[in-house]
């Protein structure tokens, strides 16, 4: 029997989640022969429309954006080559607090044993070896990442399965730059506040983003992956507030998102930390 390849899976909640977070990782192990799978739980229904019509404005026309989002996530895939994408199409919740969260059926308000076991049948037909997907906050707060998030760990739960999962993460340290850099290119971006003083008013809202430097488990260096990130970020046009990213041009681009950082959360490889590959111990 062919031993069977090496098998990466990321869970995201939008079209473009994707690029953004794991894009660099996507890439590099595609181009390592290691088969890679994405699942993506909703269809950006909520996400800005042609010409940056935002929901709920005239002009927005929530299938029309699912479909054109479903089209810029193949051309993604196509540039970070995705072995094989998976949708599991539930309706984007929106932003927390929107009235959208609590559409029937939406990602949201579906049960999570639900949408788990769902889940839990894509890893048992791809048996992957690693998993990646949001913390506990879904990274920034976003009620579909978070639920991302949920379903994911209660699918290994389920599966008892894979070897390896991570949660997404950032260093606290290129916070700052990365605050400074989009500035110089005039985007208006507040890097939030490690620990935000619950006595000022003028603290920002949401859950902390990041980690300090040394509680990141993996630090895995993709830079030379850098174009294609680029490229799967710029097949997702449609989305104003990640274009912002491009401004940076290629170079720079890749100069400040080239390196992915992940908290390691589940092994039993043993692989010692901190490590700089998901498939330490694997390989
Ligand atoms: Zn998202």
């Amino acid at each position: 029997m062919a031993e069977r390849p090496l098998t990466l899976m990321a869970v995201h909640a939008h079209p473009d989640d994707e690029a953004t977070g794991t894009g660099g990782v996507l890439a590099k192990y595609a181009a390592e022969g290691i088969t890679t799978v994405l699942v993506t739980c909703t269809d950006g229904r909520c996400g800005d429309g042609p010409g940056g019509v935002k929901p709920g404005e005239p002009g927005h026309d929530p299938d029309a954006v699912a479909a054109m989002r479903a089209e810029e996530l193949e051309a993604a895939c196509a540039a970070l080559k995705v072995s094989h994408l998976e949708l599991l199409g539930y309706p984007d919740s929106g932003m927390m607090g929107w009235s959208t969260n609590d559409v029937a059926g939406s990602f949201w308000t579906t049960p999570v044993p639900e949408a788990a076991e769902r889940l839990a049948g894509l890893i048992r037909q791809y048996q992957p070896d690693v998993i990646v997907t949001y913390d506990e906050n879904g990274f920034y707060g976003h009620p579909d990442h978070i639920q991302a998030h949920r379903i994911t760990m209660a699918a290994v739960e389920l599966t008892g399965s894979p070897a390896k999962v991570y949660w997404t993460t950032v260093p606290r340290s290129g916070m700052e730059e990365f605050g400074r850099t989009l500035r110089e290119l005039g985007v208006e971006f507040d890097v939030p506040d490690p620990e935000p003083d619950p006595a000022s008013d003028t603290a920002p809202q949401g859950p902390p983003i990041g980690l300090p430097d040394e509680e990141i488990t993996t630090w895995v260096d993709t830079r030379a992956y850098g174009s294609q990130k680029y490229d799967a970020l710029a097949a997702h046009a449609s989305q104003g507030e990640n274009i912002f990213f491009l401004k940076m041009g290629r170079e720079r681009f890749t100069a400040l998102m080239g390196v992915e950082t992940f908290l390691r959360v589940r092994d039993t490889t043993g692989a010692p930390l901190p490590e700089d590959d998901l498939f330490a111990g694997l390989r």
